[in-house]
């Protein structure tokens, strides 16, 4: 029998987050689908899960919390942990991309994107672990990208963001493994959610006039990723799996995607690379993660 886990998912309102909430719930799990703004900017989609978790008499709570704020990250968390008593799962999703080639992106408009698309992350995995190391038990599942492994030009700092999430949540993985907590990241290709509508321009298009032809690329990648998009219940089903999925038993990477540009060689490699780096640093003897990647697992 799966048991029944207590997950909170940032970035609930539209696209992976909202189906997530809902598959999960629709499965008896307890979901706290969190969003920027329930009661303004996300209101209908805050009444749209509220209707239906009273309709089907779902677990489905709906929770205000900005990635971006620690303050709001800190209540979220709490409120969840007095309403369900614990915190099994927290998924972090929430986040955007930015087109343009770099030069146009501004200084604010990369700070901006690292703090919801990284930074998000460490304030909500701060926030949690101190509840899951309390019960012994825990996942953080981290919402990355092909293009954390996979760099695309006039998508660059996206990539970075994405980048700098897969680092963070593979060094969790590592260091948290001894204490029964796990740290998963899942890497989607396209798939058609808002996303796309959501996109930020780099703002400063002046920066660009002398690159000829190169100016062309942030059509030309749009055009690939926007043509190629996937059904998005994919990566809500993948995620489903994991949830249920026996703790202990989680890999650290799962791949999703409607085409294959070769993300699964990378990390076939990248795992191959770092279990050499443990052996020859003495670091493997002593850890649970070399066990559990012999098994197969990591
Ligand atoms: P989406 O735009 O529907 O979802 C992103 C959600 O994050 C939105 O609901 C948005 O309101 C929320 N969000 C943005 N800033 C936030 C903040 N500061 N605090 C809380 N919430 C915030 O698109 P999606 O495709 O469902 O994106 C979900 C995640 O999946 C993102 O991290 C995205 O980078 C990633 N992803 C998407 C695709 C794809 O093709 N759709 C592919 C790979 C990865």
């Amino acid at each position: 029998m799966v048991s029944k886990q207590v997950v909170l998912i940032t970035g609930s309102s539209t696209g992976f987050g909202r189906m997530i909430a809902e598959s999960l719930a629709r499965r008896g799990h307890t979901v706290f689908a969190t969003m920027r703004d329930p009661g303004g900017r996300n209101a209908t989609n805050a009444s749209e899960i509220r209707a239906l978790a009273k309709q089907e008499s779902l677990a489905l709570n709906v929770l205000e919390l900005d990635v971006t704020n620690d303050v709001s990250v800190e209540r979220a968390v709490n409120i969840c942990v007095e309403h369900a008593g614990r915190m099994d799962i927290a998924i972090n999703n929430a986040g955007y991309a930015l087109i343009g080639l770099e030069e146009a992106v501004t200084t604010e408009q990369a700070q901006q994107i690292m703090d919801t698309n990284f930074f998000g992350s460490v304030r909500v995995n701060r926030a949690v672990l101190p509840h899951m190391r309390r019960q012994r038990g825990g996942l953080l599942l981290h919402i990355s990208s092909g293009a954390g492994r996979i760099v695309f030009p006039a998508f660059g700092l996206y990539c970075a963001s994405k980048f700098a999430l897969e680092a963070l949540a593979e060094a969790y993985h590592y260091e948290l493994a001894a204490q029964g907590i796990e740290s998963s990241i899942i890497e989607p290709g396209a798939y058609q959610t808002p996303v796309f509508g959501n996109i930020v321009k780099a703002a400063d298009e002046d920066r660009t006039d002398t690159y000829g032809v190169a100016k062309q690329i942030p059509a030309k990648i749009n055009h690939i990723l926007t043509t190629t998009a996937g059904n998005p219940q994919e990566v809500a089903d993948v995620v489903v799996s994991i949830v249920e999925t026996p703790a202990g038993q989680r890999k650290l990477r799962y791949r999703v995607s409607p085409t294959d540009p070769g993300v699964d060689e990378i990390n076939a490699l990248c795992e191959h690379v770092q279990r050499r780096l443990f052996e020859a640093s003495g670091i493997a003897a002593d850890t649970a993660f070399v066990q559990r990647s012999a098994a197969g697992n990591a």
